[in-house]
């Protein structure tokens, strides 16, 4: 059977179905008042055992979870969903289980109409918080406490809540019906190194409990009762990935060099504090991308000054030396903010996002520049502006950061004066005017997965050929430009976009000079063995190639 693998490895196990079809009765009620103490009940009850995933979530290092899971803490709370479902209680006079299920619907189905990846997946996300509630109303849940050793879960979707329910010793591999390489189950299953294939429709009608189960990740494949002969090869194929795994590891504290003596720099992409273990734990020479969103997503308001520079004090010094490069917010488009929910109109869109937004809310900019300020005191920051289309935004930029130095100065707070200033070229504007930006900053950072999309006219969260067409000759022209023109005038050029984590691509951009490879850390060890194999003239003749000039 055909999915998607969405997490790379061989699982054979013995398939344990988790059922997760909740059955509601509509009941008529005649005492609103005591429905509603039933539901807060349940919603307490429910934000108590989200705030216990978390700490075991955050004892086991899962940093992807632990995101999840704070939107789920986030739309607990809620005003709209839970004012939602009380008014179906009262104006319907129907059970708690009814109304949770019907704002849950109400909700999901219109995040589900939009076009946007990323707030479809959400949708999973609000159901998954939804039955939660109905659970703690009728007091049945899924249960993961009695998996077998070497189980295979087979199930309609993963939710992270489920996730952080399992025994991972006891499980071999996941199996899903519902989604995409982006979807919360892929996320959890790459995080804790188990395979996945996902997206294979009617599979959990298809298989029995104990049913034999291969699951291949590579190519996103399902075998199921396989015959002997077929058990071994894929076993073999495990051991053989696993000898390649462990043969990365050892890899950890060797540079990124070439065979003939050139050494690259390979950088980690972080979302939050939590990360920053995994970062070390990957042999990156430093944070190439610090995603600040994070920080603001897990607000209920925009963060205080204070509150970003413990956050960012915290990463900067548990890197040591090591350089951090914390990108201011990056708002509008696919990344959006819960307090900008409610309100249509103030909510920042592609067109006034990133540092338009920035430079039109100079007051949030300015909070956020002061802390990463103070926090280059701890180590060794770099501060990197997004979305820039026009040299005119990193003068504007660079002027409110002067302006936060004057007023910590003028306040006698410490903070780093010399910091170096860079920004993304993530638009094809930025990309064909690299001669004149880069005059002004420190640093390129290229960020292929939104220059790709403007450049292509596809879009980053669809699933079409063009936005992962990383041999596109056009998008490695505007590459080269970019990474010439850096040198030229004597800065480095970095990517930090997925395409530098893409093992197809990596030869190709070391052909066209570039110097730091920023990356999700759990690429980092694949990535290091390419640059370790090959050679400068090797790498050279494969971009010539590519660029097909
Ligand atoms: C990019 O666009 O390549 C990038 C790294 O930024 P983000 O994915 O956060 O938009
Ligand atoms: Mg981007």
């Amino acid at each position: 059977m055909k999915g998607i693998g969405t997490s790379a490895g061989i699982a054979v196990g013995k398939a344990f179905i988790v059922n997760k079809d909740i059955s509601i009765e509509k009941a008529i009620i005649s005492d609103s008042e005591s429905e509603i103490a039933r539901l807060i009940k349940a919603v307490n009850e429910s934000e108590r055992q989200l705030d216990a995933f978390l700490l075991k979530l955050r004892d086991e290092g899962n940093a992807d979870s632990i995101e999840i899971l704070r939107v789920h803490k986030a739309m607990l709370n809620d005003m709209e969903f839970i004012s939602s479902i009380k008014s179906f209680i009262i104006d319907e006079s129907v059970n708690s289980e009814f109304a949770v299920q019907m704002a849950a619907k109400r909700i999901s189905d219109s995040l589900r109409t939009t076009d946007d990846a990323y707030l479809k997946e959400r949708a999973f996300d609000i159901e998954d918080v939804g039955n939660r509630i109905i659970c703690n109303l009728s007091g049945g849940f899924p249960d993961f406490s009695s998996i077998p050793e070497e189980s295979v879960i087979v199930t309609k979707y993963l939710s992270p809540s489920d996730a952080a329910a399992i025994d991972k010793c006891r499980l071999k591999g996941f199996v899903t019906e519902e989604g995409s390489s982006t979807s919360h189950t892929a996320i959890i299953a790459r995080t804790a190194g188990i395979p996945a294939v996902t997206g294979i429709d009617g599979i959990v009608g298809a298989v029995r409990n104990g049913d034999i189960i291969i699951v291949d990740g590579f190519k996103g494949e399902v075998i199921l009762n396989p015959g002997e002969d077929t058990i071994n090869l894929y076993k073999a194929k495990k051991l053989e990935h696993k000898e390649y795994r462990d043969k990365l590891k050892k890899l950890k504290n060797l540079p990124a060099v070439t065979l003939d003596g050139r050494e690259f720099i390979i950088e980690a992409n972080i979302g939050s504090g939590t990360d920053v273990g995994e970062v070390l734990n990957s042999g990156a020479q430093g944070i190439g991308l610090f995603r600040t969103e994070f920080v603001y997503m897990n607000s209920s308001d925009f963060p205080s000054e204070d509150d970003q520079f413990y956050e960012y004090k915290k990463v900067v010094s548990k890197m040591g030396q090591k350089r951090v490069t914390i990108r201011t917010l990056d708002i509008g488009g696919d990344k959006e903010l819960p307090y900008f929910r409610l309100d249509k109109e103030a909510k920042p869109s592609i067109c006034n996002g990133g540092i338009r937004f920035c430079l039109e809310r100079k007051d949030i900019f300015k909070t956020q520049l002061k802390a990463i300020l103070r926090a280059g005191v701890y180590g060794n920051v770099s501060i990197m502006y997004p979305m820039i289309t026009d040299v005119s935004e990193v003068i504007r930029a660079n002027r409110v950061l002067e302006e936060a130095k004057t007023e910590l100065k003028l306040d006698m707070v410490p903070f780093c004066d010399d910091i170096k200033v860079g920004i993304m070229i993530e638009t094809p504007a930025a990309a064909m005017s690299a001669h004149i930006l880069a005059r002004e900053v420190d640093f390129f950072s290229i960020g292929t997965n939104d220059l790709i999309q403007y450049t292509l006219a596809t879009e980053r969260s669809s699933r079409t050929e063009a936005c992962n067409d990383y041999l596109n000759a056009d998008v490695l022209r505007l590459i080269r430009d970019c990474i010439c023109q850096a040198h030229k005038h004597g800065i480095y050029a970095a990517m930090c976009g997925e395409m530098a984590s893409d093992p197809e691509t990596v030869k190709i951009l070391l052909g066209l000079g570039l110097d730091v490879f920023s990356m999700n850390p759990s690429a980092i060890p694949v990535i290091k063995d390419i640059i370790r194999s090959t050679t400068v003239e090797e790498a050279a003749k494969c971009a010539c190639k590519a660029l097909n000039e």
